[in-house]
């Protein structure tokens, strides 16, 4: 092992997605001289599923970043990296297609995105934020704080370690090029590693899976460039789950089906035949624009394997998600994001939330460690304060719970999927 080992930032954030970059922007954000590391181990050869972004989200990605995030998500939008998405329309509660238009939102448009392009622009924000802070050099960093920075690796392990009465977090990662282990010290650890949640399961926290639900994608390519003018997310309830597809840029399109572990077709969907013949008899209006513009399945990306492929899309919850120190000596941590609660993609709300609270996250640590550092705080928050993390989970999982049987109840169909979702 090697490294700077006595290397002691104020906070590890490990996970560099929409959570963990809020979190490291909103500290800076509200406390400028606190110091992060941002660890994370993104392939960016590999496609990410998750495109939609509602219009609303430019509230916080200007908050975050006034200067980059929000003006470079502009410019790739007009160069075509990602795409506008002109509304929503579903064929749910009848078989006829139903609308609603980004123009009758206040925001205006939403975004069709390239997730891996789209989360380099996030983690280039906070790489220019942390270069601002000159990293001490290990003989200068002994024991004292260091400035803030970004590496790409991969977490391994922790542990806690004390001396002198005081805690820290040590955390063991691995670096993707060199291969080489290092560690890291901090007071405060963010588990940001989206639904693997491998943080919190290193400190012993577990995850609760609400349902089983999966999701079976596949990106299609069109021989027809710039022919598809259909910018809109089109969802499909089928008697077995539902499918949604967007258009993405580069003349590419994104199909979802999402049904449960143990339904048949979650069988059939795992084969690209297979998944093709049930796109045809399940949907009209999916099938139909596939069909229509000559989409063609793709064999497969950089990162591996060909499509489709599946992923878990259930909504699940972390607990503990987080445990606070009892005083300003002990250490602390936290979930975020979909390490803390992972969303059903129904609610389209998935990064807008982690972005949400990750910079919520990152403002309450930033004022802990101003108070600390002026001598005025240092003891754990209570249910009652408004600094209690926990506290906006609930907050955040109680409207979900709410907003999701309102739409999964919303469905004609009466078959066992949909039945298990009604059920509370
Ligand atoms: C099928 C599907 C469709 C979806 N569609 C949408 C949508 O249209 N709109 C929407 O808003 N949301 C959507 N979501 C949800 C959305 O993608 C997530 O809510 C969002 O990505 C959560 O962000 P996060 O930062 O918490 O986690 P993630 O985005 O998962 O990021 C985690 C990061 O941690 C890194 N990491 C993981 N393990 C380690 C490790 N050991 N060491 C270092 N780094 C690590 C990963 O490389 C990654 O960069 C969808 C989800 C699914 C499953």
């Amino acid at each position: 092992m090697s490294g700077p080992a006595e290397t002691m930032y104020d906070v590890i954030i490990v996970g560099g997605g929409p959570a963990g970059c809020a979190v490291a922007l909103g500290l800076e954000r509200a406390n400028p001289s606190a110091s992060f590391l941002l660890i994370d181990d993104t392939d960016p050869k590999t496609f990410k599923i998750g495109e939609s972004l509602p219009p609303e989200a430019q509230r916080i990605l200007r908050y975050l970043s006034p200067n980059s995030i929000f003006p470079k998500l502009g410019e790739d939008t007009r160069n075509g990296v990602h795409i506008s998405c002109t509304g929503n329309a579903s064929v749910w509660e009848s078989g006829e297609l139903t609308e609603t238009f980004a123009m009758m939102n206040p925001f205006g448009m939403g975004w069709h995105l390239d997730r891996v392009h789209f989360e380099e622009t996030l983690r280039g924000a906070v790489e220019d934020v942390s270069l601002k802070v000159q990293p001490m050099t290990t003989e200068e960093g002994k024991g004292k704080k260091s400035g803030s920075g970004f590496v790409k690796a991969r977490f391994v392990g922790v542990e806690k370690l004390e001396k002198g009465g005081k805690e820290s977090w040590c955390v063991q990662v691995e670096e993707l090029e060199m291969k080489t282990v290092k560690q890291y010290h901090s007071k405060w650890l963010i588990d940001a590693t989206g639904r693997k949640a491998s943080v919190a399961h290193k400190l012993g926290a577990k995850i609760t899976k609400n349902d089983n639900l999966l999701a079976f994608y596949a990106v299609f390519s069109s021989p027809l460039p710039d022919k598809d003018r259909d910018r809109r997310t089109l969802l499909e309830a089928s008697p077995t789950g539902w499918w949604y597809t967007s258009q993405l840029g580069n003349n590419l399109r994104v199909v979802v089906y999402h049904t449960d572990d143990d339904d048949p077709t979650a069988k059939q969907a795992r084969k690209r035949e297979g998944f093709l013949d049930l796109m045809q008899d399940q949907t009209e209006y999916v099938s139909k624009i596939i069909e229509g513009m000559d989409y063609r399945i793709l064999s497969g990306t950089g990162g591996g394997g060909g499509y489709p492929k599946v992923t878990a899309a259930c909504s699940s919850i972390l607990e503990p998600s987080g445990e606070e120190a009892e005083n300003g000596d002990g250490c602390s941590w936290f979930a975020v994001g979909d390490a803390a609660i992972a969303f059903d993609p129904l609610s389209s709300q998935g990064m807008i939330t982690a972005l949400q609270i990750g910079c919520s996250v990152g403002t309450i640590i930033a004022k802990k460690l101003r108070d600390e550092a002026e001598g005025k705080g240092g003891a754990k928050s209570m249910e009652q304060d408004e600094d209690y993390i926990p506290g906006l989970y609930r907050k955040v999982k109680d409207d979900y719970d709410k907003k999701k049987l309102y739409f999964y109840s919303q469905c004609r169909f009466d078959t066992e999927f949909w039945a298990r979702r009604r059920r509370v």
